[in-house]
């Protein structure tokens, strides 16, 4: 079974930093896609030339999708395949029937997002909220905290893992040398204790 998705791009007019895909969860609804059990392929294409872009595996299990595809980092040659779980909620309309949600498996501040949302959009190698997405390429305006979150997160994606505090740091890569890998996860470490303490002191101006 095959999809296709037309290569719309909701945030080129926004400027923010690259051209973006993104998925949404009504659309697969109406195609019939959240169904438990399918093996789907998405597939992006390039408005002008009709060209594909980029596509994605997609499996459906009851509750959650699992997102299946290749990311090649912007410092890298390699392509490393990516798994990327998604929850669905459901929710009652108001004339019957029930429409489904994402559940953002993004993380703000440490914490699992799980916004409800209709679309998620790919930022660096995930698929998330618009408003992870956001905080994920957010350059300008942004405090202390955030940067030393997002330095954190930014390595442990490096490493091919998740960028949730939250999860185990990721080990070490195939092919990577020791001693690159015993750096990055001390830069990790001192980065995660340089947001909490921030965090800790910008949460602490409310709590007084
Ligand atoms: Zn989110």
């Amino acid at each position: 079974m095959g999809g296709y998705f037309s290569g719309r791009d909701r945030w080129r007019n926004t400027g923010t930093v690259e051209g973006c895909r993104s998925l949404d969860v009504r659309e697969l609804h109406r195609k019939g896609w959240l169904r438990p059990g399918l093996v789907l392929s998405l597939s992006w294409t390039d408005k002008g030339t009709g060209r594909e872009v980029a596509s994605i595996g997609v499996r459906t299990h009851p509750g959650q999708i699992v997102l299946a595809y290749n990311h090649r980092r912007t410092d890298s040659e390699q392509w490393q395949s990516i798994e990327e779980p998604v929850r669905i909620a459901w929710t009652a309309c108001n004339y019957g029937g029930q429409r489904p949600w994402f559940n953002c498996p993004g993380i703000v501040n440490g914490v699992l997002c799980a916004s409800r949302v209709a679309i998620i959009y790919c930022a660096g190698p995930y698929y998330l909220c618009r408003r992870c997405y956001r905080l994920a390429y957010a350059c300008q305006g942004e405090g202390p905290a955030d940067r030393a979150l997002r330095g954190a997160q930014k390595i442990r994606m490096r490493l091919g893992g998740s960028p949730s505090l939250a999860d185990w740091f990721p080990p070490k890569p195939k092919g990577m040398h020791w001693s690159t890998y015993e750096r990055l996860c001390s830069e990790g470490e001192l980065a995660q204790r340089r947001y909490l303490v921030r965090l800790d002191a910008w949460l602490g101006k409310f709590q007084r």
